[in-house]
């Protein structure tokens, strides 16, 4: 059962088309990666998958339901942003609880799932720092800290490390891979970075100018890219 799915999917600003008729299906546990240079609509997918961006036309499924009009509150989808958004003059135990607060969620239930998701990100030493004394690992692991206690159905990750430096780069490469095998949930992954693509992706999605250029494994693609476009693209270096 694909976990997620778009059907022939269309974004609209005004005049202008961004996204051209996307189909795509995302198989329960999948690490998916869309990829493509900058503009090509891969941030407006997965914000309309979040429910951040309307869909102008087609239809969004989360499991057997039409999410398509769905708020992004109901669709049980977790965004992940960027470090850098998260509160600075919380702990890192607020930070990581704070949808659960903001729900009514009981005391005893809030720390129970910070525990856990402190545990799976290794993040228990660090529970009562504010942000500013963290590295950015950690703190990518905190803002990854604060979906997790919400169980979604799916991670959604829009550049998550284009912000740090290269060697954190590598290292946070590293610990999604990791995180990815122990939660065993769907991440949909958008970068800009083939290497970043080509190490974590189950499947990448190539898109060009809002239309899937090819999808496939790393492998299918490096050694036979569909066309020019997903053959420059994959092999050309950073
Ligand atoms: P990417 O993430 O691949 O760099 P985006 O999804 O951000 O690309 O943008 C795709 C296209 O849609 C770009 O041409 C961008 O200028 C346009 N776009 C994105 N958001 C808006 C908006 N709110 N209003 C108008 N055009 C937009
Ligand atoms: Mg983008």
């Amino acid at each position: 059962m694909a976990s997620i799915e778009l059907q022939a999917v269309e974004k609209w600003f005004g005049t202008i088309q961004v996204i051209k008729g996307v189909d795509l299906k995302i198989e329960e546990g999948e690490f998916i990666i869309f990829v493509g240079p900058s503009g090509c609509g891969k941030s407006t997918l997965l914000r309309m998958i979040a429910g951040l961006e309307e869909t102008s036309r087609g239809k969004i499924f989360v499991g057997d339901r039409d999410a398509t009009s769905e708020p992004p509150s109901k669709r049980g989808l977790a965004m992940v942003f960027q470090s850098y958004a998260l509160y600075p003059h919380m702990s890192v135990r607020d930070n990581v609880g704070f949808a659960l607060k903001a729900a009514g969620e009981p005391k005893e239930v809030i720390a129970q799932k910070v525990d856990e998701a402190a545990h799976v990100l290794k993040l228990t030493d660090y529970m009562d720092r504010r942000p500013k004394d963290l590295s950015g690992g950690q703190r990518q692991r905190v803002a990854i800290g604060r979906s997790i206690v919400r169980d979604p159905t799916a991670f959604l990750f829009d550049e998550p490390l284009s912000n740090l430096d290269a060697a954190l780069r590598v290292e946070m490469r590293y610990e999604l891979a990791k995180l990815h095998r122990s939660l065993a949930s769907t991440m949909i992954y958008v970068t800009h970075d083939q290497v970043e693509a080509m190490t974590l992706a189950d499947r990448i999605v190539v898109l060009e100018a809002g239309k899937i250029a090819q999808v496939g494994s790393p492998k299918e693609l490096y050694e036979r890219p569909g066309n020019l476009f997903v053959a420059q693209f994959i092999g050309s270096p950073k």
